[in-house]
């Protein structure tokens, strides 16, 4: 594993730099939010592809064409999306002909395929429609299997350079539906360049308890590497580290993340909660109840059904959900859960003892394995200087017997809902270590 690097490994290809162009006024109005650019990026980076930059532009052919000028200076292909449809202000085709001075001709197989899509619908088209078929003589049409506008894709030299351009529509469903040709001409164009694409793999590892600036010191040399990368994410409740790497082969990619991975996850264990994209703690307390086949009731005060909300969430959670419950009021504490008047009185709702006698409560009314329990004070009001808002205790009764009450103090500034969402983080995470969720699959 490389350590104490002190500057960044270099790549071992040289690669193509492309640059995305999102082509419309309502993205510079803030009308639409730029989804196209997001969305390409991530296909580019899983094909291997770099992008190093991302423009947004207006209806404007001047500025479109200074931004060409600009694009071809810094990169080898530039993606637009766009610009393509049958309106005035739908300008790009005819904007990025004009730049090399190139006549526009009528593509005769989209002139077609557009009369055609009129005539399915039982409309006739218009002249504008037709406008959609015209294309610079060089250029390959994409087909667009769901609109009207075909896309186009095409090689230019600029100053002896060559540069590949693709031309999308902006409708991100039709943008979508035409990538993968896209992409294909784009490798073509990277095999000619002698330019073989890196493939990307990555990996998301979850980390709760933990700052970003902590995980910063404790990881800076392997984050001072670049293959593979380690870069830190900040979520609502939880650090997410992505290790990205690239290969020839993805084979070769994830043999280059996978040793990087066991070192972090060694380094960080006592905070590390799992690995996937879109990974939850209430996933991770799933399969580990699901894997030791026991079940679960919740008892919920300050958090006010959030966390069964978040545990039902998961699909199958009817394996190991029993009976969850939401006890506010200091008498139904005692009517529902068993907690004796006299523990409310002489140490209030919001207290250790409460909050055990709710997890055990729980358990027993239910009958389950694990009982988890949660009491406190969300604010904004309620407080005292002894028991202040973000103060919750998190009552949880185990298999085994065994009863214990986790004290947390939450920085309430955020507001009620906020402070109930870190309260039901901290609650599902005091479950997941007790259930020893992921660590003991692990091979460390
Ligand atoms: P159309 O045939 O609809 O005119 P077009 O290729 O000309 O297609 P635009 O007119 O630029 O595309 O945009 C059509 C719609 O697609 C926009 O109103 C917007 O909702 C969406 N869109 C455009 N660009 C983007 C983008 N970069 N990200 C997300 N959505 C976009």
């Amino acid at each position: 594993m490389a350590s104490n690097a002190s500057s960044k490994t270099p790549l071992r290809q040289a690669a193509l730099a492309v640059e995305i162009i999102a082509v419309g006024t309502e993205l510079l109005m803030g009308e639409t939010v730029n989804t196209n650019a997001t969305w390409l990026s991530q296909s580019l980076a899983e094909e291997g592809f770099n992008v190093y930059h991302h423009t947004t532009v207006g209806d404007n052919p001047a500025r479109i064409q200074a931004v060409m000028a600009q694009a071809f200076e810094r990169s080898n292909v530039l993606v637009f999306t766009g610009g393509l449809g049958p309106t005035e202000d739908d300008l790009t085709v005819a904007t990025i002909t004009s730049y090399f001075n190139e006549p526009l001709v009528a593509d005769p197989n989209s002139e077609a395929v557009i009369k055609a899509f009129f005539i399915a619908k039982g409309q006739t088209h218009s002249p504008s429609n037709l406008k959609q078929a015209l294309r610079p003589a060089v250029a390959q049409a994409i087909a667009n299997p769901i609109g009207t506008a075909p896309g186009l894709s095409w090689t230019v030299e600029v100053e002896g350079q060559p540069k590949h351009i693709i031309a999308l529509p902006g409708v991100p469903r039709e943008m979508k539906a035409m990538w993968p040709a896209s992409l294909e001409a784009l490798h073509t164009f990277a095999e000619k360049q002698g330019v073989k694409a890196q493939v990307l793999a990555k990996r998301s590892l979850h980390f709760f308890g933990i700052g970003e600036s902590k995980i910063g010191e404790g990881l800076k040399d392997l984050m001072d590497v670049s293959n593979p990368s380690v870069a830190p994410y900040v979520g609502d409740s939880e650090v997410r580290l992505r290790i990205a790497a690239q290969a020839p082969t993805l084979q070769e990619a994830e043999a280059l993340i996978t040793p990087v991975q066991a070192e972090i996850i060694s380094r960080l264990k006592e905070y590390y909660f799992g690995e996937g994209d879109t990974l939850r703690v209430e996933q991770v307390i799933a399969d580990a109840l699901i894997k030791k086949q026991q079940t679960l009731s919740v008892a919920e005060s300050c958090t006010g059904g959030y966390i069964s909300h978040l545990l039902t969430n998961v699909a199958g959670s009817s394996a190991y959900t029993t009976l969850n419950v939401v006890t506010y009021s200091n008498a139904q504490k005692t009517a529902l859960l068993g907690v004796p008047e006299s523990l409310l009185a002489e140490h209030g709702a919001v207290s250790e003892a409460v909050a055990k006698a709710m997890a055990v409560g729980i358990q027993q009314v239910a009958s389950s394995d694990w009982g988890l329990a949660t009491t406190g004070i969300a604010g904004p009001g309620g407080g005292t200087p002894e028991k202040p808002v973000g103060l919750v205790w998190i009552g949880l009764a185990s298999p085994d017997g065994g009863v214990t009450a986790h004290r947390v103090q939450v920085n309430p500034k955020q507001g009620r809902e906020h402070t109930k969402h870190w309260f039901a983080q901290y609650a599902l995470h005091t479950l997941r270590k007790a259930l020893k969720a992921p660590h003991e699959s692990f091979d460390l």
